[in-house]
């Protein structure tokens, strides 16, 4: 047997695998459908960082204010009237 005969069947054996290995991802592809490919989303443009420390500044606190409840101590916001744990009339 020659070796130029073995090289041959080598190469026929290879593009077998190939020609198998295409044809069932064609298949995979056709049933389950290709993969989703990655969206890179369009980076924002980086701000510099004097100007984000400015809008961070600039963005006003949306923490609302508390005050405690005499009666129980809890912590209640402002603008209700009444103590939501022990429905005690807030000053
Ligand atoms: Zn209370």
């Amino acid at each position: 047997m020659g070796l130029l005969l073995k090289l041959a069947l080598l190469g026929v054996a290879l593009y077998a695998a190939y020609k198998t290995f295409s044809r069932w991802k064609g298949l995979y592809d056709r049933f389950v459908g290709p993969p989703p490919v990655p969206q890179k989303p369009e980076p924002p443009r980086a701000p510099e960082p004097a100007s984000t420390t400015q809008t961070a500044q600039a963005r006003p606190k949306v923490i609302e204010e508390t005050v405690q409840c005499a009666g129980c101590g809890a912590y209640v916001s402002t603008a209700a009237e009444k103590c939501g744990h022990c429905d005690r009339p807030l000053p």
